[in-house]
């Protein structure tokens, strides 16, 4: 099964307080979502191992905010470097329990390990700020310190780089972080977890919690000590944690569902329109908060983007991720399959039209076809929601003013796409898009350096970036007499 260069990556326990914690005895399968088969089982922890972790990040806290930025700069360096040394190893384990081809997946260790080398950079960079009085007297001094215990819960789309975006920033900071990762992909999170223990990062500072997710969010989300929360997943689940973390006045950072608009204008360069939609809608079989959801197509080119779209799509092989040359992978789940035909036989009912696929695929499982659906409008629940799956939805419109209507009609507004060859129009659209990020010309916009994060109903705060780290500080006003 999983051979690994190193197989002390392959763990079933948690890590708490520097310790590898196995629990009672009750365990979660984690299954390979290819073919169903059991990979491994990890601890099904809850209430009092949660307890117990904030006890252990709290006590963490104190000397991990003291140390000097450049020595937990190090630290983190260190631990960039054995990713980067593990990364067939982590990509082999992620494609085992999250179904990507491997490709994507080696993709997904180095953009995870970016956020590391960014955040390790930027501990160095936490500045102040020196105010100039109104009074002679006085001297106004800003400071920006650590929040102090932080937690994240974090999805099974992206199983290293939803959780290296958010620890590096915390460990950055100064913060300790517990971390709750997906039912569905745990083993990446532990894996990464042994490397960051061997990095040298200190008991209690970064801990990893498996088992009944609410259980877990809600002691996370209830205690007084997790100041800040980190989320990343559904809106719905968002909603609940955030109501769950209002008595505490908890601060929360959200990346939440995302229904991204794709445009082509009619003066497009078409054949960079299509590579963008193959980017931004097929990635991760269409699994991605960002991927391309609706694709409005201007009518002077409708036809044409997709023919040659249908061409590009119908190569796509599909496929185990550990086989070659595949380029979807399978669904993560039943629900996730029973979604995507739901969506798909909704547009049909009212008036689509499959160009290619539109069903399961031969080989079974959770496999499904790469689609293309023409004739889709605004009333058709794909339109409405994400499909998160491998299907394009065609709607065909006239003008600007109409696409741009169509594309901020939605209360999500995480990444939006649009192409165009004209300068005055891109600065128009890119203005007018109610949106947290926006591609001109380009389906792929996600990486270290650039924030990441979503408006409306797609979150609160961002990740990545130099705005990154305030997310993990909280601003201190000294007001002095010595100066
Ligand atoms: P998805 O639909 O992509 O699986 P979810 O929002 O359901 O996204 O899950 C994202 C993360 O939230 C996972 O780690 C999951 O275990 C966790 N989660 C789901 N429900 C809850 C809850 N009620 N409380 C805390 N965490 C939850």
């Amino acid at each position: 099964m999983l051979n690994l260069e190193d197989p002390e990556l392959l763990r079933s326990a948690c890590l708490i307080d520097g310790a590898w914690i196995s629990g009672q005895g009750a365990t979660l399968a984690v299954t390979d979502p290819a073919d169903g088969a059991v990979i491994a089982a990890v601890p099904a922890l809850g209430a009092a191992e949660t307890e117990q972790a904030i006890s252990a990040a709290a006590a963490a806290f104190p000397a991990w905010a003291a140390r000097p930025a450049k020595e937990r700069s190090a630290l983190l360096r260190r631990w960039f470097d054995l990713i980067l040394a593990h990364a067939d190893d982590l990509a082999a384990v992620m494609t085992a329990e999250q179904g990507k081809p491997l490709a994507e997946a080696r993709g997904e260790v180095l953009y995870a390990a970016s956020f590391i080398e960014w955040f390790a950079e930027e501990a160095k960079r936490v500045y102040g700020d020196l105010i100039p009085a109104p009074q002679a007297d006085k001297r106004l001094v800003v400071m920006r310190q650590p929040i102090g215990v932080t937690a994240a819960i974090t999805p099974w789309n992206f199983p290293a780089a939803m959780i290296t975006r958010k620890v590096a920033p915390a460990l950055a900071a100064g913060c300790t972080m517990i971390v709750k990762p997906a039912e569905q992909t745990p083993l990446t999170a532990l894996a990464l977890a042994v490397l960051a223990q061997r990095a040298g990062i200190p008991a209690g500072v970064l801990q990893v919690i498996t088992g009944d997710a609410r259980e877990i969010g809600a002691v996370l989300t209830g205690s007084d000590v997790v100041r800040k929360l980190s989320f990343t997943g559904s809106t719905e689940v968002g909603r609940i944690l955030m109501a769950q973390s209002a008595p505490t006045i908890k601060k929360l950072s959200l990346e939440l569902g995302g229904n991204a608009p794709f445009i082509v204008f009619d003066d497009a360069d078409l054949d960079r329109a299509v590579e963008g939609a193959m980017q931004s809608k097929y990635r991760n079989a269409g699994q991605t908060c960002v991927c391309a959801n609706r694709i409005y197509v201007q009518a002077g080119v409708h036809d044409a983007f997709a023919e040659k779209l249908a061409a590009r799509v119908a190569e796509l092989k599909v496929g185990p991720g550990t086989a070659p040359d595949v380029a979807i992978g399978p669904l993560i789940d039943a629900d996730a399959l029973a979604k995507v035909e739901h969506h798909v036989a909704d547009a049909l009912a009212g008036g689509a039209t499959i160009r290619l696929g539109g069903r399961r695929a031969a080989r079974g499982g959770t496999f499904y076809e790469p689609t293309i659906l023409t004739g889709v409008t605004q009333a058709m629940r794909i339109a409405q929601e994400e499909t998160f799956g491998p299907v394009a939805p065609l709607f065909r419109f006239e003008t600007e003013a109409e696409a741009v209507q169509m594309a901020n009609d939605t209360v999500f507004g995480l990444a939006a796409y649009f192409y165009t060859e004209s300068a005055r129009r891109a600065w128009r659209v890119a203005e007018a898009l109610e949106y947290g990020m926006v591609g001109h010309n380009t389906g792929l916009i996600s990486n270290e350096v650039a924030p990441f994060g979503g408006i409306k109903q797609s979150g609160l705060g961002r990740e990545g970036s130099r705005y990154g780290i305030d997310e993990y500080l909280e601003l201190k006003y000294l007001c002095t007499d010595i100066g």
